[in-house]
């Protein structure tokens, strides 16, 4: 991918007055944290995105916000576990994202396929 078709999300202040402003009630929604420059944290609401980083922005826990809304919970659940799988430590979240409730939703990044082409590389590096 060239830089020129590379989207990154804009990031947003978390201040309570830009979340409302930007985020409906009651969607759902996957988003990330940053402090000092670098992605902290990642999370969801199923139920009201906005609510959601109106407490982190309570609790002061990051400086700035991206977001993405979703109309499904599978769809914001696939979302929190690409950023989960991409954040590199030291990062916040200390376990992996809970599936919807009521729904049996294997992460799509911790499939077994996955865990395979990464021991297959590994065993490649460790023998040259
Ligand atoms: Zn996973």
């Amino acid at each position: 991918m060239t830089t020129a078709t590379r989207v990154r999300p804009r990031r947003y202040r978390l201040r309570p007055w830009l979340i409302r402003s930007l985020i409906p009630a009651r969607q759902m929604g996957s988003y990330m944290l940053y402090r000092r420059g670098s992605a902290v944290y990642t999370g969801r609401s199923d139920t009201d995105l906005r609510r959601r980083l109106l407490a982190h922005a309570a609790s002061a826990r990051a400086e700035y916000f991206t977001f993405d809304v979703h109309h499904s919970p599978i769809t914001a659940y696939a979302a929190e576990c690409l950023s989960f799988h991409v954040l590199e430590p030291p990062m916040d979240n200390q376990v992996h994202p809970s599936s919807p409730s009521g729904r049996l939703a294997p992460c799509p990044y911790c499939a077994p396929t996955v865990q395979l082409t990464r021991r297959s590389r590994q065993w490649q590096e460790d023998v040259q």
